[in-house]
């Protein structure tokens, strides 16, 4: 097969993956991009085609490609240790540690390192599992939280479940989505109750009733942005504490002063018994991060470790892209370009019919294509060929959705006034050229 919009360099490239790489490693286009190089927020493929990036690697290149900083605390750890395991001790672990209990909230100190969302993900429901001596968890469909075993079944998304439900222990509960909720008037403060009752009715129905956690994303990011109604998370708190369960929520998407916040959670004043964060966390470093308190933690008996968990090079470039995030103050920030990139997208909303909406959070912020705004018909043909076009017009995004019908915008957190301005010009072009079609 002949790529049109792949250059000689990117085909080789691409037909060595064919060659060597599993099959189901997926990518978001009709041909691949073939990503080389990277700086800031652009990136280049490897025949030169230059992008403005508003995806970041899935919302993981926090500060931009290939920071200054991160490049140099990378290579200066490089060359003093590169890999001890967890059985040693390191400083660039405890001063990672040490920036994170600094921005974490309430007296979520304790930090068990490993290297993807996925572990950090295992790693909570081990510790809420063995802490409180239960095996029940309950997650949230339309949820994700990963791709070993476990992080699959507690995920809420069929397609992301190709293992189907292999494990006993996991139930979901209905997540709140306002946009398709279907209880009657507007999602508020009301309807999180009634989806806040659906939790209480899964736990009474589905578990023996001691459920070990509930386990949730702020906002739901594989799902499309979803932002909960208010009171949800204080009240679904309440719920599974009344029940002797912990609150386990996942920032790995919402986290790192994406939202505005240093995380979701804070939005809603609650604060959770454990935490999970990764993607954002190290610029761009492999790294997971478990977070509880003291007197969680110390309920984790047994031995366990992580070969490359708190791995000195990863730690470094975590430490450096927390010291930028807080000079540069990101939540201040993802204020800011957030308001600016939101009233874009609502401009564009507000002109084509088939934007059924535009919501989300700070620096996360999604548009659900819709072939009617009456029958909220999900349109995820027309999803596809934005991407497509999207591209074309030099611009990276993402897509989401139980449908597969939500664009998903989550740049660099450092991005400029000029640079958001960029993404929505571009944006307003492609839904032009769509209109026409
Ligand atoms: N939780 C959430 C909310 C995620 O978005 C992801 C990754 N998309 C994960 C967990 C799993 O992270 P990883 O891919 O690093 O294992």
């Amino acid at each position: 097969m002949t790529y049109t919009s792949v250059g000689p360099r990117g085909q080789e490239i691409f037909q060595g993956q064919k060659d060597y790489i599993f099959p189901c490693v997926g990518h978001l286009y009709k041909e691949p991009v073939v990503l080389a190089k990277g700086e800031g927020a652009k990136a280049w493929d490897a025949d030169g085609k230059e992008y403005l990036d508003f995806f970041s690697g899935i919302l993981t290149t926090s500060v931009g490609h290939c920071h200054p900083r991160i490049v140099g605390a990378i290579s200066e750890q490089a060359k003093t240790l590169g890999h001890t395991s967890t059985l040693y001790v390191t400083k660039p672990q405890v001063d990672a540690a040490r920036r994170l209990a600094a921005i974490t909230p309430g007296a979520l100190n304790r930090v068990f390192f490993s290297n993807s969302g996925s572990e950090a993900i295992e790693t909570a429901v081990n510790l809420a599992c063995l802490a409180t001596g239960r095996m029940e968890v309950i997650a949230l469909r339309g949820g994700y939280h990963g791709r070993s075993t476990l992080a699959t079944n507690l995920t809420g998304l069929s397609s992301w479940r190709p293992l189907a439900s292999t494990m006993a222990n996991v139930k979901h509960a209905r997540a709140p989505y306002p946009y398709r909720c279907g209880h009657d008037g507007p999602c508020d403060e009301r309807c999180a109750e009634k989806y806040a009752q659906e939790l209480e009715e899964v736990i009474a129905t589905t578990t023996n009733g001691r459920p070990a956690a509930f386990l949730a994303e702020t906002i739901q990011g594989a799902g499309g942005y979803i932002v909960p109604p208010p009171g949800y998370f204080q009240r679904v708190a309440e719920i599974i504490r009344g029940v002797g369960g912990y609150l386990i929520i996942d920032e790995v998407q919402a986290g790192f002063g994406r939202t505005g916040k240093w995380f979701g959670i804070e939005h809603w004043d609650v604060v959770p018994d454990i935490m999970i964060m990764a993607k954002g966390i190290a610029g761009g470093m492999p790294v997971g991060a478990t977070v509880t308190t003291d007197e969680i933690a110390s309920r984790w008996s047994g031995k366990t470790i992580s070969t490359f968990g708190g791995n000195p090079i990863c730690m470094a470039a975590m430490a450096e892209t927390l010291d930028i995030m807080q000079e540069e103050n990101v939540p201040g920030r993802a204020v800011e370009r957030g308001r600016q990139l939101r009233a874009g997208l609502d401009a564009l909303a507000a002109r084509y019919e088939w934007i059924g909406e535009v919501r989300g959070m700070g620096l996360m912020q999604a548009m659900e294509l819709v072939k009617d705004r009456k029958t909220k018909e999900p349109f995820a043909e027309r999803t596809s060929i934005f991407m497509e076009t999207a591209r074309e017009e030099g611009l990276l995004i993402g897509k989401a959705g139980l449908r597969d019908n939500v664009l998903r915008f989550g740049p660099s957190l450092l991005i400029t006034e000029r640079e958001v301005a960029d993404c929505l010009e571009r944006t307003a072009r492609v839904c032009e050229r769509l209109e026409r079609t």
